[in-house]
């Protein structure tokens, strides 16, 4: 799982501004990652994690997006698990943030789908309900095999929301049940990238990454013009600068 490890890092980094988004983002990691236990009559909320900065963002939103203290626990590796998990862990406020993140109905009741106000949400909503769901349960297959990405989902109601929220973006995602559990797949590798880390990344910066592309595109034609000999010095000096704005793009914030 080392690429879905890299690719949780830096999708960790990308800036999610908006309030709704940050929100939905949160809720949707909580439903995904998460576990409402009743100790005392009281709800304490537990989300367990794969990725160190994925429990930092976590950590982060829930402070500054719903106003609650929360505790990180780290548990060493053990048993079929090879790396650390990281446990967030809302105690105080449990029950006020259950029921801001739409966990639970206005009876009390655990929602058994996703929250409300990410099912009813924008488009903006549909891309931060998938960032959170791929942090939360998420995985990439390895580079060699065909390219699909897995959501293992808590239940089939919110299988089925991740595919309309999919569909919502133009994405096709499927709905599987594997054994009794339930995964939504994405195929096609742009459509994972679209789905998961472009997406606000590159409405943010348009104008630059057009710009790039006019530049690369006015490069190759000289490298081409000069009979070839310039795309020696063109590819590579591209290929460089590309993956250079590639990382600026999504590490910054
Ligand atoms: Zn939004």
């Amino acid at each position: 799982m080392a690429m879905t490890g890299v690719v949780k890092d830096e999708l960790s980094r990308v800036p999610a501004v908006k309030p709704c988004c940050r929100k939905t983002e949160v809720s949707t990691l909580l439903r995904f990652a998460g576990g409402l236990n009743l100790t005392a009559g009281r709800i304490v909320i537990e989300a367990e994690l794969d990725t160190g900065a994925v429990a930092r963002r976590l950590r982060a939103s829930i402070a500054e997006v719903f106003g609650h203290t929360s505790e990180l626990l780290v548990l060493a590796p053990g048993g079929l698990r090879r790396g650390n998990r990281y446990v967030v862990r809302v105690s105080k406020g449990g029950d006020s943030l259950a029921r801001q993140a739409g966990l639970i109905d206005s009876f009390g009741r655990p929602v058994r789908g996703l929250p409300r106000q990410v099912v009813s949400g924008g488009i903006c909503d549909c891309e931060a309900a998938w960032r959170g769901a791929f942090l939360a349960h998420g995985s990439l297959t390895e580079p060699g095999r065909s390219m699909s990405l897995e959501l293992t989902c808590p239940g089939p109601e919110a299988a089925l929301a991740m595919v309309g929220a999919a569909r919502r973006l133009r994405i096709a995602a499927k709905a599987r049940d594997v054994r009794g559990v339930d995964r939504v797949v994405v195929r096609d590798g742009d459509a994972i990238s679209a789905i998961i880390l472009s997406a606000d990344a590159v409405r943010q910066n348009f104008w630059p990454m057009l710009l790039w592309a006019f530049l690369i595109a006015l490069f190759t034609a000289v490298g081409i013009g000069t009979l070839y000999v310039g795309l020696i010095v063109t590819f590579p000096l591209i290929g460089h600068a590309t993956w250079h704005a590639y990382r600026d793009l999504v590490a910054e914030a």
